[in-house]
């Protein structure tokens, strides 16, 4: 309890020193009034421990990643790839019926980087990739391939998904908040455009077990917390003009 008083005198301060006695007495009123109400005391301690957990769960549970977008049209780059066997094979796809989730992984690509990369495949020949769109570090979403043509992103679901290539800034896969909101926009976009639900939206993983889109395989609620933001966001589509 003297704690203060020896501290002030140690640094010489005598404000200090009575605004520590101020303390202290403002302490002892306070404990007097718990050890008097202690029934009160106990209620609002429970009052307090529930409120944190509460403010603790809708920041855990997807809450921190709780964005407030609809499902209009996000701003769209259309930068369409040329048809090529690598990465646009111009094939039509057979309806659609799902939306698949993937990241680059590649640490700081930007959407344009990856974009570019699939249209280069063509010329090195390397490998068959592509997406329909890729949503960039900035929220920024570059569309490589038209909705009704077939990517090379999700194995046996290319013929009836439309892909999302998602950027992201660090190895943990994690995306950052601007590519997050644009990729919430984009997929509810999308799930309204085609008649589809949030139950309708996939990772890679859930097609071939790959692990990607990582930071959603590896973070489960986070990616419940996404198809809940998704599911949101259809429920806010903007309504037809004079409804
Ligand atoms: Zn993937």
């Amino acid at each position: 309890m003297g704690s203060s008083g020896r501290y002030s005198r140690r640094t010489g301060s005598g404000r200090n020193g009575r605004r520590g006695r101020k303390t202290n007495i403002a302490w002892e009123k306070a404990r007097a009034f718990f050890l008097e109400n202690r029934l009160a005391a106990a209620g609002l301690l429970l009052l307090l421990i529930l409120t944190a957990a509460l403010v603790i769960r809708a920041f855990v549970t997807g809450g921190g990643h709780r964005v407030n977008v609809d499902a209009s049209q996000p701003d769209i780059d259309v930068q369409l790839l040329d048809i090529n066997p690598y990465s646009r094979p111009g094939i039509e796809s057979n309806g659609i019926t799902g939306i698949v989730i993937h990241y680059t992984a590649n640490p700081g690509s930007t959407a344009q980087d990856n974009r570019d990369y699939f249209n280069g495949l063509q010329y090195s020949q390397a490998t068959s990739a592509s997406s329909n769109f890729v949503v960039g570090l900035d929220g920024e979403i570059i569309q490589c391939v038209p909705t009704w043509e077939v990517a090379y992103a999700s194995n046996a679901r290319n013929y009836d998904t439309v892909s999302i290539e998602v950027c992201h800034p660090d190895e943990s896969g994690e995306f950052t908040e601007e590519t997050y909101r644009s990729l919430v926009q984009l997929t509810a976009w999308l799930c309204v455009k085609f008649n589809l639900t949030e139950a309708d939206v996939i990772r890679h993983y859930d097609v071939t077990g790959k692990n990607c889109p990582k930071y959603f395989v590896e973070n489960e609620d986070e990616w419940e917390a996404f198809k809940e933001n998704v599911e949101y966001a259809i429920s806010r589509t903007p309504q037809e003009e004079g409804e």
